[in-house]
């Protein structure tokens, strides 16, 4: 069979984009993972959370195995409130709603969905998420990027694409931001410029989009008040998710914005697939309402910061004359510049993987795909021995690749 002539235009012009992908690990080899951005489950507190698995079947079987809620678990949702206000300052207004998501992914995918019209403009950081670009390309969104520094968007330059695309007559849908330990930068957006970008939306009439995955991983006090927690007027839609304080294998994110905007998300809902897991919604309440999340933070905060602390070190050691790299203050991510723009990361990847060491290329983190002289490395997944090993190889491989 020759599927082409019957898959439809939009999945067809998805997969023929081309696009960098992230490095597979060779096979029956041990590598060292720099390239996953995965939570550590070797020290999730499952004693604890195993007893709740049993009770919450017991006493909820009847509901938990039918058909949920499209909108969500209300009971979820009071759990998710109290995390947003304990985490991110953030309460929101009476004018607010929740709908739970199949992960924070779906949000992406279905708040695009029904913002964008095919070729309206809308803006990134730059590097951004990557899965991020797939949902907005996916929706045919026309991507503008702005310039991260090591305190996130420069809303400095916000502005001024904004001022150049009002002298054309155009206008962006939403700005799209991770302001907390972003992915892949790990850089956190500073309270004057989470202002200066609310005063910006209101001023040049856009939404903003913020997604934050990654305010419970923080290793130098709390994280700062989300944007959304500015929003007098309504032009905040915020996403989160238990994939990095619980599990991403419930697959549950969140979206809290405006109830119009939470309207039309579920009706869209609807018609992509009825709701989430009950069976994941009932989970994650019974282990959000008994602490669960807070046993597991309790581990893995002051685990990931030791080895955020000892991958520093290693940089600070071995690449000082050759890069520079963000020093996040959570998340899961440190992000490396080198200072040879020519460095081509894609083929440094080839290097290192035979050196034994993975890390993912910049590259697909542009929504362009333009800056190659970049590497995302992960802290939470490989051991302290393995960072001291890896950044070594690392090393190796950064010389060896330059003198050949
Ligand atoms: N947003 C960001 C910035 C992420 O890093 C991730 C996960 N890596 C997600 C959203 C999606 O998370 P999930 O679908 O598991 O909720």
């Amino acid at each position: 069979m020759n599927y082409n002539s019957f898959l439809n235009k939009e999945i067809s012009d998805f997969l023929s984009l081309e696009v960098p992908g992230f490095p597979e690990p060779p096979q029956g080899r041990k590598v060292i993972m720099f390239s996953e951005g995965r939570p550590n489950f070797s020290r999730f507190p499952l004693d604890k959370a195993l007893p709740y698995v049993q009770e919450v079947f017991k006493t909820e079987y009847q509901t938990m195995l039918q058909y949920p809620p499209i909108k969500g678990n209300p009971e979820l949702m009071k759990e998710l409130r109290k995390l947003m206000e304990k985490y991110v300052s953030l309460k929101g207004t009476e004018d607010d709603d929740m709908i739970i998501m199949s992960g924070s992914q779906q949000a992406l995918y279905m708040v695009s969905r029904i913002l964008v019209d095919p070729g309206d403009y809308i803006v990134v950081e730059r590097p951004t998420y990557l899965e991020a670009i797939f949902a907005f390309t996916y929706n045919k969104a026309k991507m503008l990027g702005v310039n991260q520094d090591e305190n996130g968007m420069k809303t400095d330059e916000l502005e001024t694409l904004l001022r150049k695309l009002k002298s054309e007559g155009k206008r962006i849908k939403f700005v799209y931001t991770v302001p907390n330990y972003q992915n892949p930068s790990g850089a956190t957006l500073p309270m004057e410029r989470r202002k200066h970008l609310y005063e910006l939306a209101s001023q040049y009439d856009f939404l903003i989009f913020e997604d934050d995955a990654y305010c419970y991983l923080s290793y130098e006090g709390k994280a700062l008040p989300a944007i959304k927690s500015l929003d007098t007027e309504g032009r905040v839609i915020f996403t989160s998710t238990l994939s990095k304080i619980l599990s991403p294998g419930l697959r549950i994110g969140w979206v809290f914005a405006n109830k119009e905007i939470v309207k039309a998300l579920l009706a869209a809902k609807e018609v992509i697939d009825l709701g989430v897991s009950g069976i994941s919604q009932y989970l994650a309440t019974i282990w959000l309402r008994n602490g669960i999340h807070e046993e597991f933070l309790k581990i893995a905060i002051p685990w990931y910061k030791q080895k955020r602390d000892i991958m520093l070190e290693m940089l600070d050691e071995l690449f000082r004359n050759d890069a520079h790299w963000t020093k996040p203050k959570g998340g899961l991510f440190i992000y490396v510049q080198f200072n040879n723009k020519k460095v081509n990361t894609q083929k440094l990847l080839e290097y290192a993987k035979k050196k034994g060491v993975l890390f993912v290329s910049g590259q697909p983190f542009y929504h362009d795909f333009s800056v190659l002289n970049t590497i995302r490395l992960n802290f939470s997944m490989p051991t302290e021995d393995e960072i001291k090993e890896g950044i070594r190889l690392l090393k190796e491989a950064y010389d060896e690749y330059l003198s050949s």
